[in-house]
């Protein structure tokens, strides 16, 4: 009987490939491993094992395979299920979800580039001869291809070498390696707690009389104290005393001074013997219970607590009960770049039993991660990751926790898979009969809906741990400020009064911007109105060359208007205001002070998030100017007051999420000012004092916006109400695309009437030189997504049979964000 296999291959292809293999291969095999098989003329790919048959492929001669690349399976069969689901969910290929689950060093194939591990300590004793061959051709050339490879070894299956080599950690394959963030420590002085007293004080200044440099150094460190009212450098005293490093440390040796360190967070956690988790409050002691309640009936429940409400404490405890049971944990974040205090905090209280498993760690760190989870070692009992990691071969999986469920990062935009990672977890743990639980101070209205339709379990913590009071929130009103020449470039007096308090208090201040540049919006100086949709309640976007405002949902489009439609005004603004110029401003209003400013352009650089969170929280920056960047969950102690420029470029968003995402990233943002000893204060400028969400955002009153933003979603047709599948057309020719976007969409529109939006190009409609044009199609609740799937994938099918549309390429985002 003759033996076949089909395999997945890493490559945007409708079907699996069927290979076929000998009777002792085939007794070798099981599903789930890998195989280097030949496609095409001449490429050769890693694949995995799909199905182990006897059928032989009715329209193409099988081919053999080159060989056996795993001895045990690398992808278990839940992945494969797992896999399944996705593609059907998200309309992409398995081997579109098979590059995107595997670590690519699990992916060998003939564009593979292998360089050496120069980090490595390499003992040549356990390398085998082919294995010696690769090693030593790797000294004379700083990489080789797979084709040298074969080469050098005189043969073409090559891939078991390579792969041995990669495991025995001599080689790397085409990859950056990123380095571990390690802060530099600044260092702080201050006078011994012995030398408060008036007398002590006294008696020291007297014996320190003949030493004059010493004397020096303690006069010059009070004057920096009163004028700063903060936390003392040693390089300032330095600067300011002019003394030499040694004389501080005769005065630190003599037990005058005290050096330390301000590492806010991290202090805390890194304490020896401080791992033990913390004792929980009674608020928190009843939510845990709740949990466990609600989980009787419910797989997935919402925790919805505000800010510092103690959230992360209560999964803590749920994390150590479940891997007490012997079960496995995924705790999914946003975005591991912005949480290095979380991992800390969360390392501290796991240690060994925890992996980080993250796209910027090496490859051989994610292979290791891999291969532990996949074994169930205990390393790997918790798994702290971004959104990739619902990829990873769970063996026991017992609870996922998703962090900040509301995040919009957990949507992967491009390439497909196009998943939501929060919803792909969800269903990942269904398949271990596991539980979920969301985390979310502001949680997204698609889950607060499922709460209400009684699908999800619900849990609320109304206060903030240690009673520490919610900020107070004060809104500002721009268009009087401006009438009675109240502002200062883009700050009014309050903001500045504020903002002098809190410097003179010794704290930090947070002041946000929201810029997402490229579709300027319209917007009255006067009254702050901005012309809306009249189909989509949107807010337009100005379109310069065309003199257009336009909804870039469904298409609608107007000439530029001269005056505001709601007060008359002429003033209208079209450019909006960023980061840029506010940092700008603010060092001129506050010369004194260091200014910080983190965003896309400052934080592009290597570790550069985590250099501007480090300084912010060594207190080296007093005034932070920044984007939605910071409202991700960090925990600054010294942050009295957090400014909010202009609410309306927010509120303004053309995007039928954009109030929801206003309440989300106000309330945040927020949530960073006063955790611990004072309250905190944030001031919100505005032109509309009186828009609902402003005054939600300012009542904390989730339940409210929630109810009113329903309201809206329910009458212009939007999820969670409606489901959305946003299609996207591409090519380098305007009228082909269009055409071909025109035909795409009446043929949908056969289907779907007028639940079919567009074609309409985006606000950018060309990128790099390819034209993009969209479709959006709105499902009513009632109608089958499985079926609606299927017939857009048959519109899909007639339409690449057409032969002027064959070359466009037709990407298709499910639950678009
Ligand atoms: P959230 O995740 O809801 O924003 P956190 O879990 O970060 O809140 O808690 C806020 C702060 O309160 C943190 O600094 C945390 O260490 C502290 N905290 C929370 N619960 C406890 C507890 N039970 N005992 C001591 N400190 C706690
Ligand atoms: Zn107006
Ligand atoms: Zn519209």
């Amino acid at each position: 009987m003759p033996h076949f296999i089909d395999v997945i291959l890493p490559i945007p292809l409708e079907k699996s490939y069927t290979y076929k293999i000998s009777g002792t291969e085939a007794k070798f095999l099981s599903v789930g491993m890998r195989v280097a098989v030949p496609f095409g003329k001449s490429k050769i790919y890693t694949g995995i094992v799909y199905k182990i048959h006897n059928v032989n492929p009715l329209n193409y001669e099988a081919k053999d395979i080159h060989q056996i690349l795993d001895d045990m399976p690398l992808v278990t069969g839940d992945q494969l299920r797992f896999w399944e689901w996705m593609s059907g969910y998200y309309m992409c290929t398995m081997g579109e979800v098979m590059r995107s689950a595997l670590p690519s060093a699990f992916i060998l194939e003939s564009e593979t580039i292998v360089s050496k591990n120069l980090g490595a300590n390499i003992d040549e004793g356990i390398l085998n001869d082919d294995e010696f061959l690769v090693h030593e051709a790797l000294h004379y050339r700083s990489s080789l291809k797979i084709e040298d490879i074969m080469g050098i070894l005189g043969k073409k299956n090559v891939f078991s070498v390579i792969k041995s080599l990669l495991e025995k950690n001599v080689i790397l394959v085409q990859e950056e390696i990123f380095d571990k963030y390690v802060p530099k420590l600044v260092r702080f002085v201050k006078l011994r707690p012995e030398y408060a007293s008036h007398d002590s004080l006294r008696q020291l200044m007297e014996t320190l009389s003949k030493a004059h440099k010493q004397r020096d150094v303690v006069m010059a460190l009070f004057s920096i104290s009163a004028k700063t009212k903060k936390p003392v450098k040693v390089s300032e005293l330095l600067n300011e005393s002019g003394a030499t490093s040694s004389i501080i440390k005769t005065l630190v040796d003599k037990n005058i001074l005290e050096e330390f360190y301000i590492q806010t967070d991290r202090v805390d956690y890194s304490v020896q013997g401080e791992n033990d988790s913390k004792q929980l409050n009674e608020h928190q002691s009843k939510a845990l219970e709740e949990i466990k309640t609600s989980f009787d009936i419910h797989n997935v429940v919402m925790m919805h607590g505000v800010t510092s409400s103690g959230k992360t404490e209560i999964f803590v405890k749920l994390i150590l009960e479940t891997v007490a049971k012997g079960q496995q944990v995924l705790y999914l974040l946003p975005e591991i770049a912005l949480t290095t205090q979380l991992v800390r905090r969360l390392r501290a209280y796991f240690g060994d039993m925890m992996s980080v498993f993250h796209s910027r760690y090496s490859s051989h760190e994610r292979v290791e991660v891999w291969y532990n989870v996949l074994n169930g070692k205990q390393k790997a009992s918790v798994v702290l990751g971004a959104r990739s990691s619902v990829f990873l071969p769970f063996q026991n999986l017992g609870l996922v926790i998703v962090d900040e469920e509301h995040e919009t990062s957990y949507k992967q935009f491009d390439p497909a898979p196009r998943y939501h990672a929060r919803d792909a977890a969800i269903v990942l743990a269904h398949s271990f009969k596991a539980k979920t639980l969301l985390g979310s101070a502001t949680p997204s209205l698609e889950s607060y809906y499922n709460v209400k339709q009684q699908k999800y379990g619900l849990v609320e913590l109304h206060r903030r741990f240690n009673n520490v009071l919610m900020p107070d929130i004060e809104l500002v009103d721009l268009k009087d400020k401006y009438k009675r020449k109240r502002m200062k470039g883009l700050f009014s007096d309050r903001m500045i009064e504020e903002m002098e308090l809190a410097l003179n208090d010794g704290r930090q201040i947070i002041l946000f911007q929201n810029r997402r540049g490229f579709s300027p919006i319209v917007e009255c100086r006067v009254c702050g109105h901005s012309p809306q949709c009249i189909n989509c309640d949107v807010s337009l976007t100005y379109h310069q060359y065309r003199n257009q405002l336009r909804c870039h949902y469904c298409g609608y489009n107007t000439v530029m208007v001269q005056n505001c439609q709601a007060c008359g005004s002429v003033d209208l603004d079209n450019k909006g205001f960023g980061t840029e110029q506010i940092e700008e401003q603010v060092k001129a209003l506050f010369p004194a002070q260091k200014v910080g400013r983190m965003d896309l352009d400052t934080t592009r650089g290597k570790f550069g998030y985590e250099k501007i969170i480090t300084a912010f929280e060594q207190q080296e920056i007093d005034i932070l100017v920044g984007t939605q960047m910071l409202t991700k969950g960090l925990d600054f102690r010294n942050v009295k007051l957090v400014g909010i420029m202009n609410a309306d470029h927010l509120l303004n968003f053309p995007d039928f999420r954009a109030h929801e995402r206003s309440f989300q990233l106000m309330s945040q943002v927020s949530g960073r000012a006063g955790r611990t000893d004072v309250r905190g204060k944030v001031l919100i400028q505005t032109y509309n004092p009186h828009h609902q969400i402003l005054q939600q955002v300012s009542t904390n009153s989730y339940a409210e916006m929630y109810a009113d933003q329903m309201v809206e979603r329910q009458n212009f047709k939007y999820p969670p109400v409606y489901r959305l599948i946003k299609l996207t057309l591409r090519h380098n020719d305007y009228g082909r695309v269009n055409m071909g976007a025109e035909w795409f969409a009446r043929s949908l529109r056969q289907m779907f009437a007028a639940n079919v939006l567009g074609p309409e190009f985006p606000p950018v409609p060309r990128i790099r030189n390819q034209y993009h044009i969209n479709i959006l199609v709105k499902l009513p609740p009632e109608i089958s997504l499985v079926k609606t799937k299927e017939a857009i994938a048959k519109i899909h099918n007639s339409f690449m049979s057409i032969k002027d549309f064959r070359a466009i390429r037709v990407i298709i985002n499910v639950d678009n964000y």
